[in-house]
């Protein structure tokens, strides 16, 4: 309990300290928002993983900072999973796809306005890093918001110069009827962004810009 409220107090820090660099405030009421998170996988699914390092684990922390964000700030806020499991029924002929279409399901029933998929990546070559953030190809919503985001992690963190791509064949995105993006935070594989993401004040970083990012998604957002 004393260490959820020590995280909120930093958070909150956090806000009024990156704040501090904008000048707009919010042109929108936070108090209807409703904001989906996605940690993927989970359970026997530990997505990437690096010298001992679970994806499932990375993500599902950075997501809780997340919640604990947008909650602070008015936004309410769910996440898909709040521990390691996945949501495939204890019987699964093809656990994966069951865990993907329970969680489409969930968002897909939900009052949510937006979903944020969070993921992070490994690839072959130790070089290569940064973040980056996915679209659901021909939605304009969702284009605008995997760039707000991307904008934010670029401005706020300085770890890529990816640009956000529209991505299909992704279950989720595929299936989600709703305003969403994916965002890959960084490549497990790449021995310095290893460090910086299983470390809790980059985590925290992390979160906050993605935070700033939705922020700006929805000061700019005239639907
Ligand atoms: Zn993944």
């Amino acid at each position: 309990m004393e260490k959820n409220v020590i995280i909120v107090l930093l958070l909150v820090l956090l806000v009024y300290y990156l704040s501090g660099k904008k000048k707009e405030r919010p042109t929108f009421s936070q108090d209807n928002i409703v904001i989906y998170i996605d940690p993927g996988h989970g359970g026997p699914d530990g997505g990437a993983s690096f010298n001992g390092v679970h994806e499932k684990d990375v993500v599902l922390e950075i997501s809780f900072y997340l919640k604990s964000l947008f909650e602070a700030n008015g936004f309410k806020c769910y996440l898909t999973r709040t521990g390691d499991y996945d949501l495939a029924p204890e019987i699964s002929q093809n656990r994966k796809r069951d865990d993907l279409r329970a969680r489409a399901k969930l968002i897909n029933e939900s009052d949510a306005d937006i979903y944020l998929s969070i993921h992070a990546n490994s690839f072959t070559s130790p070089k290569i890093y940064g973040s980056q953030t996915f679209y659901q190809a021909d939605n304009l919503e969702s284009r605008k918001l995997a760039t707000y985001i991307l904008d934010s992690i670029k401005e706020n963190l300085k770890n890529t110069k990816r640009y956000p791509l529209a991505i299909t064949d992704k279950f989720l995105i595929d299936n989600v009827n709703k305003i969403g993006c994916l965002v890959e935070v960084g490549y497990l594989s790449n021995p310095n962004e290893l460090q910086l993401l299983t470390n809790p004040e980059y985590q925290m970083k992390m979160a906050a810009a993605i935070y700033f990012g939705v922020l700006e998604y929805f000061n700019n957002r005239h639907l």
